[in-house]
């Protein structure tokens, strides 16, 4: 019975490492797409405050502008 006993509060325990495991994985994967998303992350127009995605945006003099003319005229 002791045997028994103590297969349940190992089971027990193995579920709520898992629960806990997964829980922090899941914020852990949570947190790198948003730091994935940053990276190809919208960048806000300094002239219009339009949000362009950064790989379409037209940076000059350190501003990004989501177009050319918006980057001439900032
Ligand atoms: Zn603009």
């Amino acid at each position: 019975m002791n045997l028994i006993r103590l297969i349940a509060i190992a089971v027990v325990i193995w579920l709520v490492v898992r629960i806990v495991k997964n829980h922090r994985g899941s914020s852990i994967s949570a947190g790198s797409r948003r730091n994935g998303s940053d990276l190809h992350s919208m960048v806000k127009c300094a002239r219009c405050g339009l949000h362009v995605p950064r790989e379409e945006a037209v940076c000059k003099g350190g501003r990004c502008y989501c177009s050319r003319e918006h980057a001439d005229e900032g």
